[in-house]
């Protein structure tokens, strides 16, 4: 035996992955900075929280935690076919997207296997990708729009197994129409899943997400209860496919990934509707209003179908780069797309009055200070 040999013994793909930390969280930064920040508007969280019968839910399932949750989440499940119109058998729920995400890139992609995506879209779907040995093909935007023509063609071009959209747009607050995204799928290349994020949905208009049918096989919808309906902490996301793709997670997942609180928070979450459309609503009303700040400071506020608001600083990177830092140094956290040109905005997360009073105090001399 060679003593020389060290431990663990990487896979050769483990070994030659970047030592990238994926997401620094804000707490990440307050620990750094040595305080906490005032206004916590930069992880697209929903400041205005969940429904109060969802937090009596989970009150109430802490005292039978002593117990896993059901491995086959199969009340949410049924709530959620319910909530769709469809059956449980097309309905897969996980630790979130981001967990989802992995488990489909798990199933679908080895070393090699090309996966299209747009250049500065969701990052965490690329670190999967990474993760799994797939290769990555980057597509820009279309001003500031994920551009599903340039999409398809990439992956005709390459052969892709996947195509990455967020419909609602991450980072961009854009939204495409549904009929755009309909005609995407009558598009796409033989034997490749489109993956439709649509984490924003609950937020984005009424009636503008597309009509696809849950057996489809040629797409995959993800939702989750981290953004409207404000459960980002935890961790239940779902899928809407056909039967046989829900199937196949069962071979990858883990069991008992979705814990009992978090099932019973998110089936009572689901049923306060009402909870939900008065969630919406302040969402709209903070829309105007932290678009009527960014206005008074001189940015231009791009069009938003989700809870945050790309705010355009009229200038470079470097420049929103250091309004952002500004900001942080003043206690309110944001972020902003990585790309260019994208990166000209600060990514701006809508929370409530006080949060606005904070940001709107903050922010011209975050901008006086960048300017320099
Ligand atoms: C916030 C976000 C997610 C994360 O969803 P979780 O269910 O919390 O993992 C996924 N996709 C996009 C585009 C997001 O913005």
């Amino acid at each position: 035996m060679d003593c020389a040999m060290k431990t663990p013994r990487y896979t050769a793909l483990a070994g030659s992955l970047p030592a990238t930390v994926p997401f620094v969280g804000p707490e990440t930064q307050e620990r750094a900075a040595g305080r906490p920040f005032s206004a916590r508007l930069g992880a697209n969280e929903n400041m205005f929280g969940p429904s109060p019968q969802a937090i009596a839910a989970m009150a109430a399932a802490a005292q039978d935690v002593w117990m896993y949750g059901d491995p086959e989440v199969h009340n949410l499940r049924a709530a959620l076919a319910q909530h769709h119109a469809t059956t449980p058998e097309n309905i897969v729920v996980g630790e979130g997207i981001d967990g989802l995400l992995g488990y489909l890139v798990r199933l679908v992609v080895g070393p090699g296997d090309a996966v299209v995506t747009s250049d500065g879209a969701y990052p965490t779907f690329n670190f999967h990708v990474t993760g799994f040995g797939g290769t990555l093909h980057k597509v820009p935007y279309h001003g500031d729009f994920e551009d599903p023509a340039a999409l398809l063609a990439r992956a005709h071009a390459v052969g892709a197994k996947l195509i990455y959209l967020a419909n609602p747009d991450n980072p961009m607050g854009s939204q495409l129409d549904a009929t755009v995204i309909e005609d995407m799928i009558a598009h796409l290349p033989q034997g490749c899943l489109l993956i439709l994020d649509e984490a924003y949905i609950d937020l984005a208009p009424d009636g503008s997400a597309p009509n696809i049918a849950p057996d489809d096989p040629r797409v995959i919808r993800f939702r989750t209860f981290s953004k409207g309906y404000g459960l980002a902490g935890l961790r239940v996301g779902y899928g809407i496919a056909a039967p046989d793709l829900v199937q196949a997670f069962n071979k990858v997942r883990n069991h008992f990934g979705v814990g009992r609180i978090a099932q019973a928070g998110a089936i009572a979450a689901l049923h306060d509707q009402a909870w939900l459309a008065s969630v919406k609503a302040k969402v709209i009303a903070a829309r105007q209003s932290f678009a009527g700040v960014a206005q008074e400071n001189g940015l231009q506020a791009l069009p938003s179908a989700t809870n945050f608001i790309c705010m355009d600083c009229g200038r470079d990177g470097d420049f929103a780069r250091r309004v952002l830092q500004e900001l942080g140094s003043r206690g309110v956290f944001v972020r902003m797309p990585a790309i260019a040109p994208m990166d000209r905005c600060l990514r701006v997360s809508l929370g409530d009055e006080a949060a606005l009073a904070i940001f709107a105090a903050a922010l011209p001399a975050a901008l006086n200070a960048a300017r320099g």
